[in-house]
């Protein structure tokens, strides 16, 4: 039988273990951390629950597939349950802005803002549609390796514009800047400011509108636990805490993996799901790797690192929505200070998690579990962080307190953070970066580290980093790709 070590247990590695062990590979997955899910970490912290990243779930057929592989059914395991609104954007002046459920309930929220903007959101829609066909339906599980590929697809992405950023496209539909700043803000997701993505992302738009935002019940991390013991299950061995360092080479063959303790595990292939930027300058001598990948390396732009701050109150907020978008006063000014500048500024914006409005089990009785995430430069704005956090803490309790979460300051409790040098020392993500590389046109489908690694035969990657992309649907979308890549390079091989 045919062997597989995956590194690393983000969902992209999770989805690929799945994947290959369905092809019937003998799977290995091997993980740095204490449990798996990689971003999605579980933390349990006094008598608080906390999922550390990932909470919004756009595409749940996606996981559906997963367990669909071996004729099981997702639901059996674990419940998604739909949220209404998806989301709510608390504007500077007070202002509310519920979003999701019916387009008519959009259309509805829209014209309390501003009426004569819902004729160019119903073609914004129809907009995000096209992209979501073209986008998702057909280009996301597909290989982008070869530069033909990427050829054969320019017409059908210069005739959707995708070299204009989210926010063009957003501008040119909507007139308000409320509702420009609520239909752009979703890059910020996966990694990219909205004046710097491409459009290709206005399709998470489409992707919200038909399946809507899901929750899953005991959190992310139960759905981590569910997919952990489908792998169990289905005979894929997990190993934990063990720290992949080198990637053994013959020739131009990947035959296995080195870990930091000096043990070596043989593979037939290896499949990468950590940070292809930490891989390319870490995990393989330089001399291996073709000019290409060394220039991609090099030159590629980063996402932005995130703050993530996590807290319990010994009372409830039962007006917070679950998924709530805080925005501070400045929009733009503040992305560019993120993203170009790279500079801390003091104010900010923010996404609040409130689980406990949909799942109870994540405090106890009378009490909220929360996590509010600031979008800040990555490590390369070198950002004292030990000196900034309790500062940055302080800032974000007191603006909270004097808005959102009356008399916060009175009622938090078990307050602690991950700041980007956690992210760069949990995950191994180059300069603590939130996502990867940030997704740019000019870092999107073959500009993006390919699913398979240029210049060997079995080193192939999956994850943020590579095609499609960040978020959970991008992630797991990489691993399809990587399944149909091993699973020619297996044909290839019998043939
Ligand atoms: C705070 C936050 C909120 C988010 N919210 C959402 C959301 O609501 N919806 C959504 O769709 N997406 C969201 N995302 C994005 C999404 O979580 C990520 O894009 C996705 O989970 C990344 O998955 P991945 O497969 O790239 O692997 P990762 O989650 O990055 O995991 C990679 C794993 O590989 C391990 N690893 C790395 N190198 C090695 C090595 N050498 N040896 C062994 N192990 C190694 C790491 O420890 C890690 O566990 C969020 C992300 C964050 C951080």
């Amino acid at each position: 039988m045919p062997s597989a070590v995956v590194i690393g247990s983000g969902f992209g590695g999770i989805a690929s273990a799945l994947r290959l062990k369905s092809l019937g590979l003998d799977v290995h997955l091997v993980e740095r951390l204490a449990s798996i899910g990689g971003r999605a970490q579980f933390f349990e912290h006094h008598q608080y629950k906390h999922d550390a990243g990932p909470t919004v779930i756009t595409a749940p057929f996606l996981f559906d597939e997963l367990f669909a592989l071996f004729g099981e059914q997702r639901s059996d395991a674990i419940e998604f349950r739909e949220l209404s609104p998806w989301y709510r954007f608390i504007y500077p002046d007070g202002d509310h802005f519920d979003y999701g459920g019916s387009i008519e309930h959009t259309l509805d929220q829209i014209k309390r803002i501003c009426p004569q903007d819902c004729a160019g959101y119903q073609a914004l829609v129809d907009h995000s549609k096209a992209i979501y066909q073209v986008g998702f339906e057909q280009l996301a599980d597909q290989p982008f390796h070869h530069f033909s590929s990427m050829l054969k697809q320019i017409p059908r992405l210069a005739s959707l514009r995708c070299d204009r950023s989210v926010w063009d496209v957003v501008n040119k539909y909507l007139t308000h800047d409320k509702l420009k700043q609520a239909f752009s803000i979703q890059p910020l997701l996966v990694g990219g400011s909205p004046f710097d993505t491409t459009s290709i992302y206005g399709l998470i738009h489409y992707l919200e509108r038909a399946y809507g935002i899901h929750f899953a019940m005991g959190g992310t991390g139960a759905l981590v636990k569910a997919l952990e013991n489908l792998m169990l299950r289905q005979g894929v061995s997990i190993q934990t805490n063990a720290t992949v360092s080198e990637i053994i080479f013959s020739k131009r063959r990947a035959c296995g993996v080195k870990l930091a303790t000096g043990e070596q595990i043989a593979a037939d292939y290896v499949v990468f799901n950590g940070d292809p930027m930490h891989m390319y300058r870490n995990m393989i001598a330089d001399p291996l790797l073709p000019m290409q990948t060394r220039l991609k390396r090099d030159t590629s732009k980063l996402s932005m690192g995130l703050y993530v701050l996590f807290f319990g109150t010994d009372r409830q907020y039962q007006d917070v929505a679950h998924h709530t978008i805080w925005l501070g006063k400045r929009y733009k000014e503040l992305l560019d200070d993120i993203f170009h500048r790279q500079i801390l500024a003091d104010d900010f914006s923010l996404y609040i998690h409130r689980p406990t409005a949909t799942d109870a089990s994540f405090a106890p009785a009378g009490h909220d579990s929360f996590y509010v995430l600031a979008p800040v430069p990555h490590q390369g704005a070198n950002i004292n962080w030990q000196q900034q956090e309790p500062q940055l803490r302080e800032r974000i309790v007191h603006a909270l307190d004097a808005t959102l979460l009356p008399n916060l300051k009175q009622h938090i409790q078990a307050p602690f953070a991950m700041t980007p040098d956690d992210f760069a020392s949990d995950y191994l993500s180059h300069l603590g970066a939130g996502f990867s590389i940030a997704p740019l046109f000019r870092q999107s489908a073959w500009f993006r580290f390919h699913n398979k690694a240029e210049g060997f035969e079995n080193l192939f990657l999956t994850g943020a980093g590579t095609h499609p992309g960040a978020g959970m649907p991008g992630v797991i979308s990489s691993a399809k790709v990587v399944a149909r890549l091993v699973q020619d390079a297996m044909e290839k091989k019998a043939a």
